[in-house]
């Protein structure tokens, strides 16, 4: 292994300070260490790998309207009041049944024949493992440099690396981010986890140190601690408007999405989230927040969209149920991560955002 990039998930650049990660601290102290900004996103490592904001790669949120491989399932389901939660096995079956990857996790039945996966991400996730242009793996790849992309557990990149013998190895530590979500970034369960990968990365770099020319380290989100709740299903379950015939919504954990079929169902919407703002919750996006951001905007990701304020949720949602969430991430504002590297080579790229790292790769691996 000559080169290796290391992607730690959930990982702040607070965290880090104040953290056991003892290895990492003093790696970055002998190496450079920069603090660069990530765009709020639900699709971040590819502003990392493809160096592009969710406006140019037109990305943001995972599940996306229209298209849904259930939509046969709309006569079947009658909107309901309550939210109940779906058991694995079903989740299991309906996707065996319907012959799809995507997975419903908790959205409700009768909502399902709506949302699909966005399969911009699944080109994205094929764009980077063929080596588009415009990812840095196709720099690699000009350059016949070897590269393998592990994505997992402490273990599973531990086992994987066993049998690997390429030249640049992109690790990406993909477990803190649920223990996260479940136990909070503040919990032991998050440290001790946050300390494993530390420690592995300790282990790998030793093991390596005398073919290792550059080691990149750095992460894709942060994870804020969860001190208030909302329950926003049942705030929408008393409304005049009807779900499906007026409108549609999405509620992504600190977001929810509305798409609208009638004026009136709008207005009726708009009011709710104006007094949510005016309590202080967190507010509806604005153009000057796609710019400011630069967040993409298209039809497929809501006509409106309400943005929690940080440290706030939805629950219930449709990614965690009514499971109550202890840390969570995606929140309007730019995630500040760490960035280490070591190179035998000089740059000259100050990187200020997570995009800028495929610039001081070009620099380290370019002419
Ligand atoms: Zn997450």
């Amino acid at each position: 292994m000559k080169h290796l990039f290391v992607i730690i998930d959930s990982l702040s650049n607070d965290y880090l300070e104040k953290s056991n990660m003892n290895f990492i601290k003093k790696f970055s102290k002998q190496n450079k260490k920069f603090k660069v900004k990530m765009n709020p996103s639900f699709t971040n490592r590819y502003e990392i790998t493809m160096g592009k904001t969710s406006k140019e790669n037109d990305i943001l949120f995972d599940i996306v309207m229209g298209d849904s491989p259930y939509k046969k399932l709309k006569r079947i389901f009658k909107p309901k009041t309550n939210f109940s939660e779906r058991k694995i096995l079903t989740r299991w079956l309906s996707m065996v049944l319907f012959r799809t990857r995507f997975n419903p996790v908790n959205i409700p039945g009768f909502l399902l024949p709506y949302f699909s996966e966005d399969k911009k991400i699944n080109q994205m996730r094929e764009m980077e493992r063929k080596r588009s242009d415009s990812s840095f793996f196709s720099m690699l790849e000009k350059k016949w440099i070897d590269t393998k992309i592990i994505v997992g557990s402490v273990e599973d990149i531990e086992f994987m690396l066993k049998s690997i013998d390429s030249d640049f190895v992109f690790l990406h530590y993909s477990r803190p981010d649920p223990i996260g979500h479940v136990h909070g970034p503040d919990s032991n369960e998050y440290k001790n986890e946050m300390k494993e990968v530390d420690v592995s990365i300790k282990k790998i770099i030793e093991k390596n140190k005398d073919s290792l020319e550059t080691v990149i380290i750095t992460s894709d989100h942060d994870m804020v601690k969860v001190k208030k709740t909302i329950d926003i299903w049942n705030e929408l379950t008393n409304i005049k408007s009807k779900l499906i015939e007026d409108y549609l919504f999405f509620i992504n954990s600190p977001v929810v999405r509305f798409w609208f079929k009638k004026k009136s169902a709008e207005s009726e919407i708009t009011l709710i989230l104006s007094k949510m703002e005016k309590k202080g919750f967190g507010r509806i996006m604005k153009d000057k927040d796609f710019i400011t951001y630069s967040i993409t905007k298209n039809k497929r990701f809501g006509d409106l969209i309400f943005w929690l304020k940080p440290g706030y949720c939805f629950v219930p949602d449709f990614y965690m149920g009514l499971e109550k969430t202890k840390g969570m991430h995606g929140y309007l504002k730019f995630s500040d991560l760490p960035l280490i590297i070591k190179s035998n080579k000089k740059f000259k790229t100050k990187p200020k955002f997570s995009r800028d790292i495929i610039k001081v790769m070009g620099e380290i691996f370019g002419e």
